[in-house]
Formats: structure tokens, C-alpha cells, sequence
């Protein structure tokens, strides 16, 4: 469990983080939302003790991470993928962790097979990786110690849609054998296939946290987007139940659920050709939330 409590940073005058308080639970993926700028890294930078907080306290099963023991063992990190001596291969990054935290070196073989390193890419130079391939490397290093605990930040960057895919499926695997997962990114597709619980941040501040539910919900109340062979039937029908809609393109909006106008169109013996979810999604909610630090559309 990861406890964030009351954060904030500051750069002289500027304020990064801002008075942030989360919790990230055990055997649950949390996705860490925002859009470039939006305090991410630098929240995560005081979670691991790289940078220090101006006020508040992170807590990683209940210690902070300073005086967690060999916390290799405990928390898993990865914050920046390249940042690893270019010089050194991948599996000597490996191997040192390996060393560092006690472990036997077996222990390197395994990961670099679980990241999908094939051996003589593990000998390779880090200087002359992929961006895709540090990252798999730094998965690898943050999974060595067996922790209970993972900080990734933006680890999907790089990845190929695959290679996204695959990280999709070790994380949700993790969460399921009871791990805590804290992942970071400015892509909300890329997070959402796989966050049970998310943490949406803007300009330092957090803007919405929940379960996907929860989050569409805030999203706003459901419309429908739907194309049938009978449409001002089809409207006709729905008024008569007290649905307005009004035509979209070569369909309707209606406003209500899909299930509404299923039924609706059943009643009345009308075939749907299309069907489908045309309420504000996460995405529009996102780009509400953090409206005022996206650059696209701000006005000069
Ligand atoms: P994100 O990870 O969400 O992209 P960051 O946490 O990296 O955002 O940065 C948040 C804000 O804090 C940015 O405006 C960034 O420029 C600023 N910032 C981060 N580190 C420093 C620093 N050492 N000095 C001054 N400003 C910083």
C-alpha cells in the first residue's frame, strides 16, 4: 500500500505538486493521469525519496521509503529508463542489482526471459538499446527483488503496441497475486485497458480519483448514438417514452442510455444498425479536468 498524504512541492515561487493525497491498494492497478507537466514524476521523485517533499508524507507499507530495508526487496521502480550507464550491458545492470539486493544470480536469467531480452541483447551496450528495450531492461530491474510494491512511471513509452500489451497483461498478473501498482502516464488509453483505480492530476493538483465507474459517472449523464432503418420512426418512438434526440450526422443523439433506445426500438419493431456510447467518455472528462494545463487550445 502506498499512502500519498497532503503533498505539495514547490520551486521557488512555483508550485509542481499541490497538496496531493492518495492511496494506491494491494492486489489493485492505480493509473497516475495527467498531462505533460502535471506533477507525475516529480510526485513519484518523492515517493522513492529522490526529491523532498516541501510538505506531506509518503508512506509505502507504512514506512517511508528511506527506512524500508533493502527496499529493492519491497518496491520495484522505474523512473526513467534511460537513465542507466550507456556502457554497462543490460545484463550487467541486472547482475549488480542482482548483487546489491542479495540475490542469487539465477535471478537474472529469469527476468531477462519474463522481459522478453533475448541473450545477446543482454549483452548488448545500454547506449545501443531501443528506447522499448530500456524500458523492458528497467522492468526487469524493477521486478528483480520480487517486491510487493511497483512505481513505474510513464513505462509504457516506447513500448510497441505489443510490447504495450504484454506490460498490460504482467501488471494486471501482478495485481492479481496481491501487488501494488502505481503507474504513470499522459496517455489515458494506455491506462485505462489496465487501471482498476485512477488518479487524475492537472497543473499539481488532483483533479478526479476513482474506479472507471465513478470516474464516468462524474463524466456526465448518458447519450446514445444510433443509426436504424426507420429514424424519425425511431424518434418518434422514443418521444413517446419522454426521450428527446436530435439528428446526428446519419443517425440520432438521444439522450439516454443505449439500453433505453434498444429497448425503445424493440418496442417498436424498428432494426438498429448502429448503436453505441456517445456519452462524454474519460476522455472528454480528462481533457475538461486538465483543460487549463494542456497547451492545445490554450489561448497565446
Ligand atoms: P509530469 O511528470 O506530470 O510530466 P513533472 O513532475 O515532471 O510533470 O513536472 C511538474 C512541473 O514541475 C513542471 O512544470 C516541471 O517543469 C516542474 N519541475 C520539475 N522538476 C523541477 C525542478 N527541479 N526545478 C524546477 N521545476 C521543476
Amino acid at each position: 500500500m502506498i499512502e500519498v498524504q497532503g503533498v505539495t512541492r514547490t520551486y521557488g515561487g512555483f508550485t509542481a505538486v499541490d497538496d496531493v493525497t492518495f492511496r494506491c491498494e494491494p492486489g489493485r492497478v492505480t493509473g497516475f493521469l495527467g498531462p505533460n507537466g502535471a506533477g507525475k514524476s516529480t510526485t513519484m521523485r518523492i515517493m522513492v525519496g529522490l526529491t523532498a517533499a516541501t510538505k506531506g508524507t509518503v508512506t509505502i507499507d507504512g514506512l517511508p521509503f528511506h527506512q524500508i530495508p533493502n527496499p529493492g526487496r519491497h518496491v520495484g521502480v522505474l523512473l526513467d529508463a534511460s537513465a542507466q550507464h550507456g556502457g554497462r550491458s543490460g545484463r550487467e545492470v541486472l547482475t549488480l542489482g542482482a548483487r546489491m539486493m542479495g540475490l542469487p544470480d539465477s535471478r537474472v536469467d529469469e527476468m531477462l526471459t519474463l522481459v522478453s531480452l533475448t541473450p545477446s541483447e543482454a549483452k548488448r551496450k545500454i547506449r545501443n538499446y531501443s528506447l522499448g528495450m530500456k524500458q523492458r531492461l528497467g522492468i526487469a530491474h524493477a521486478l528483480l527483488g520480487d517486491p510487493k510494491v511497483l512505481i513505474l512511471d510513464e513505462p509504457a513509452n516506447g513500448l510497441d503496441p505489443a510490447g504495450i500489451r504484454w506490460m498490460r497483461g504482467l501488471l494486471k498478473s501482478y495485481a492479481d497475486r496481491g501487488g501494488t501498482v502505481l503507474l504513470s502516464s499522459h496517455l489515458l488509453h494506455e491506462v485505462e485497458q489496465v487501471a482498476d483505480e485512477m488518479i487524475l492530476i492537472g497543473r499539481g493538483r488532483i483533479v478526479a480519483q476513482g474506479d472507471r465507474e465513478t470516474l464516468l459517472r462524474q463524466a456526465g449523464p448518458s447519450q446514445a448514438l444510433v443509426t436504424s432503418l426507420d429514424n424519425p420512426a425511431l424518434a418518434a418512438a422514443l418521444e413517446a417514452d419522454g426521450v428527446a434526440s436530435e439528428v446526428a450526422g446519419t443517425g440520432l443523439r438521444v439522450h439516454a442510455s443505449t439500453e433505453t433506445v434498444g429497448r425503445a426500438a424493440l418496442a417498436a419493431g424498428i432494426v438498429l444498425t448502429d448503436l453505441r456510447s456517445g456519452g462524454a467518455g474519460l476522455e472528454d472528462l480528462f481533457l475538461e479536468l486538465t483543460a487549463d494545463t494542456q497547451r492545445e487550445g490554450n489561448p497565446a
